[in-house]
């Protein structure tokens, strides 16, 4: 009696100490509209990686597309920032209409779930965006760039990233793209990372996309930055592109800025490693009334062919240096998807 109670004691306490692990996320997932095509082979969550994730705020769909012909494995994640949605829309095309011929595929729209659980701080007003597809209108989250503090708790005046102990604000502590390589009992966005960083090893990911967007007028805009292991791939890819008239510039990883995608990534696992950052004007410093997917200048549709038609530039590198890429059919071309719209090929 007394030893039953002392087992039921320590199966208590271990699922308390679970809970405080991700507390205060009491806040189940979201689940967005991303509405899967035939090439989607398998769908599951970022807790699969991390169990302690399952059934928090920051847990996530996973979309495996795989071809089942041998070949690389690709990983592409967007809404690292839940505000930086050509990246989230890049994604969302890819599971709705890549079939994958070579290799595999794996996709994470909403890389950060908790940050599209509420709207962008500095842009309230916008709150979702729609767009009218063949299926009628489709509504997605204009989200926020951190997690929401309601998930993780109130910020500390510090937050110091693991292992590197490079110290932030601490607001940071809820950015997912300063939390790699991610801390198994860490923060809720540490963990996070932790189960990304997860991921990339068990499915032994061999390229990796961070998708990103930045102000039109910052100096990431239509950029590519690579770990510097990776850099000459980048480098060949916006040769390509300027040849296609898309104008990419690239950097590499800085040696002394932690707990980002490319730098960690990198650094951790086997893994080619890119962000790629495209123009949002709604991220300009005072934008007034920004429009989201009709901006005249850097409109939506754009910003997403050019994520497509970089990670097809980087892949094209990896091809012609390492004789292989994962390879798909299905989706638009760059000219396309510019001229035609994205609710064309939104399902
Ligand atoms: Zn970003």
């Amino acid at each position: 009696m007394r030893r039953m109670s002392r087992t039921v004691c320590a199966v208590f306490a271990a699922a308390l100490v679970m809970a405080v692990a991700v507390a205060p996320a009491l806040a189940e997932p979201i689940i967005h509209d991303v509405r899967p095509g035939y090439g989607v082979t398998g769908i599951g969550w970022i807790s699969d990686y991390h169990a302690p994730l399952r059934g928090s705020a920051v847990d996530t769909r996973v979309y495996y597309l795989d071809s089942k012909v041998e070949g690389p494995t690709t990983l592409v994640l967007g809404g690292t920032h839940s505000n930086e949605i050509a990246g989230i829309m890049a994604a969302t095309l890819l599971v709705e209409r890549a079939v994958v011929t070579t290799g595999r595929l794996i996709v994470v729209p909403y890389a950060n779930a908790s940050g599209a659980s509420y709207a962008d701080t500095y842009h309230p007003e916008i709150g979702y965006y729609s767009l009218t597809t063949e299926s009628g209108v489709r509504v997605f989250r204009y989200g926020d760039r951190l997690t929401n503090p309601e998930h993780q708790g109130p910020d500390a005046d510090k937050y110091i990233h693991y292992p590197s102990g490079q110290e932030f604000p601490g607001y940071e502590a809820r950015n997912l793209d300063r939390a790699h390589p991610g801390k198994a009992d860490g923060n809720l966005t540490q963990q996070l990372a932790y189960a990304y960083h997860q991921l990339l090893l068990e499915e032994k990911v061999d390229v990796a996309f961070d998708l990103h967007e930045a102000g039109p007028t910052s100096r990431l805009a239509n950029m590519v930055v690579a770990n510097p292991k990776n850099i000459d791939f980048a480098v060949m890819a916006i040769v390509d592109l300027e040849m296609q008239g898309i104008v990419m510039n690239v950097e590499h990883s800085s040696d002394t800025f932690h707990g980002l995608s490319h730098r960690e990534w990198g650094d951790t696992t086997p893994a080619a490693s890119y962000l790629i950052e495209t123009p949002n004007p709604a991220q300009a410093p005072n934008a007034i009334n920004p429009d989201v997917v009709n901006d005249k200048v850097n409109p939506l549709s754009r910003r997403t062919a050019t994520h497509l038609a970089t990670i097809d530039a980087v892949l094209n590198a990896h091809e012609l240096l390492d004789g292989k890429r994962t390879r798909w059919v299905g989706l638009p071309s760059y000219e396309e998807l510019v001229s035609d719209g994205l609710e064309e090929y939104l399902r």
